[in-house]
């Protein structure tokens, strides 16, 4: 995801300037699609009603967006079981042209790659040098991934004993409820539609509340790219629509990411009347382990990204920044040098690293998860407060001396939040490292390899990465061990969560038997 960050030297803000190619923003894009969008066709909602999608920066209404309850969402998956018919126009379609269409897609948001990342912005907060230089090109780049796969995801021929003839056909699942966060609202869509797309299936996507412009945005790119009806259909909700999704019994599978706490009663919701299959990405509390013999410039500098990119708000942040005792010293000293460095405001302004957080609500639970870490005793050594009094705006905190079992040390913070802990021994740490309930992403700085394996077999979670962190590329799966969730996206095993093996049997009648 983030390996374009190289290009724009995310480290240094003054390096945005000097970038290249990152037109001026949109400030203020126009507002195209607010309804729900079924069939290829833009609707109201059942209900009448209408909720409000807010500018982080400044807390003022955007725009109302169409409220989806159970009665869109119904119709929703009406229109995807139609588009998902034996012989429908998308399950006669020759799979190599849902690849053509999947590049057509990212054709359509490379050409519309400035106002995308403009409403992105606008929408979610996020700076626009990052949506523009990052999200979209990222997002792109995975609907071409997958519009690669399209017509290669084939099954095998199997050597069964007796007179038969007996082969795999990968088959589309049907109709998949996509249910997607508000962190990364285009690439996480991105990371759902193009292996759902590629095998063949069929979806209705919910994005989140707070950012769902996006999201209708690319629903319209869909139809002109040439998707037929009913194929995508994006019904964004506000509180009902996400368990529509899952109680329903004409959808076949559910994707989410987001919180813990909502992966697991989708998980039970999914187990309550016909069974679905579900893939969850859910939170984290990565560690990043520095070793005394890394190279500690780059390790403070790649800490400082590994936790405040995306002002927090990353599933797999390394969020327990664990420091061998003979640098901590030094290393905490640096790392709030670096925070207190962090430019934050207004995100359209191509120098500022950091924006707002998502919501009021995000920013007053990490700003409650301050408070407990002061009265826990953990050593505040940079921000902890809030940024002015208009927006959602939160300052680069660094938390030293924090110890295992301190809140913001387990909990999930979402925030600009760094914690520094110690550790002396490798052993130590390593169960240290695993001693959390959740087990998405991992980070090792060392220049020492042998250390590095031993850590890498040692670390229960689903990435691990060395002397690098927040690394992610369309070939490369993501997903979580324990309560981080299952399944895994990207990469050719994204594809397994949207495809049915069925295994064929064939009689072959030979002469003499
Ligand atoms: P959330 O709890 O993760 O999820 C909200 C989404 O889930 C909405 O789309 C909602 O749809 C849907 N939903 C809620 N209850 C549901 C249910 N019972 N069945 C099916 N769908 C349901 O998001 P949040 O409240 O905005 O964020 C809370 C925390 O989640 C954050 O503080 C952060 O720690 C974590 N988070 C993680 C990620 C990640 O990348 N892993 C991303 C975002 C947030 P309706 O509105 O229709 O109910
Ligand atoms: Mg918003």
């Amino acid at each position: 995801m983030f390996r374009l960050l190289n290009r724009v030297k995310f480290g240094s803000c003054a390096s945005y300037s000097t970038a290249p190619a990152i037109p001026a923003p949109e400030t203020t894009p126009a507002i195209l699609y607010s309804g729900i969008f079924i069939n290829n066709e833009w609707h109201r909602s059942k209900s009448g009603k209408t909720f409000p999608t807010i500018n982080p920066s400044t807390g003022a209404t955007i725009t109302d967006v169409q409220e989806g309850d159970a009665a869109d969402i119904n119709i929703a998956v009406q229109a995807a079981k139609n588009a998902f018919k034996l012989g429908s126009p998308w399950r006669t379609m020759d799979a190599s042209h849902r690849g053509v269409l999947l590049h057509k897609l990212a054709d359509l948001m490379e050409r519309d790659r400035k106002y995308l990342a403009s409403l992105e912005t606008l929408d979610n907060g996020k700076p626009y040098a990052v949506a523009y230089a990052v999200d979209l090109p990222a997002s792109i780049a995975s609907l071409r991934y997958y519009a690669g796969w399209a017509d290669k995801n084939h099954g095998k021929v199997l050597p069964m004993d007796g007179n038969f003839f007996s082969f795999t056909r990968h088959e589309p699942v049907g109709v998949c409820g996509q249910i997607i966060p508000w962190n990364f609202p285009l690439l996480m869509m991105a990371w759902k539609l193009g292996p759902a797309l590629a095998t063949g299936n069929v979806i209705v996507l919910k994005p989140a509340e707070q950012t769902a412009l996006t999201a209708l945005y690319v629903a319209q790119l869909t139809k002109e790219a040439g998707f037929p009806d009913g194929v995508i259909n994006v019904v964004p909700g506000y509180g009902k629509a996400g368990a529509a999704l899952v109680a329903h019994d004409e959808v076949d599978k559910i994707a989410f990411t987001g919180s813990t706490e909502v992966g697991k009663l989708i998980q039970q919701g999914s187990g309550t009347g016909k069974l679905k299959r579900t893939t969850l990405e859910l939170g984290g509390k990565s560690p990043n382990i520095i070793f005394k013999d890394a190279d500690l410039d780059h390790a403070v500098e790649s800490a400082h990204f590994a936790l405040f990119f995306n002002m927090g708000q990353c599933c797999c942040a390394g969020s327990r920044t664990y420091v061998e005792d003979a640098i901590y010293d030094e290393f905490v000293e640096r790392s709030a040098a670096r925070a207190k460095k962090r430019t934050v405001g207004d995100p359209f302004d191509l120098k500022i690293e950091q924006g707002p957080q998502v919501d009021e609500e995000q920013m007053n639970k990490i700003l409650g998860l301050i408070k407990t870490g002061k009265t826990q005793g953990a050593k505040l050594v940079a921000g902890g407060e809030r940024v002015g009094d208009k927006g959602c705006f939160v300052a680069p905190t660094v938390f030293a001396d924090v110890q295992d079992n301190m809140t913001i040390a387990k909990e999930e913070i979402f925030g600009p939040v760094q914690q520094i802990l110690k550790f002396s021994q490798l052993d130590e740490i390593i169960e240290r490292a695993n001693n959390s309930d959740y087990g998405l992403a991992a980070g090792i700085f060392t220049k020492d390899l042998d250390k590095a394996n031993h850590v890498i077999q040692g670390l229960r979670a689903g990435t691990v990465w060395v002397n690098t962190y927040n690394m992610m590329a369309p070939q490369v799966p993501f997903g979580g061990y324990k309560m981080s969730g299952h399944g895994r996206e990207m990469g050719e095993y994204g594809l397994e969560a949207y495809t049915e093996v069925k295994s064929v049997i064939m009689k072959v009648n030979q002469k003499n038997s």
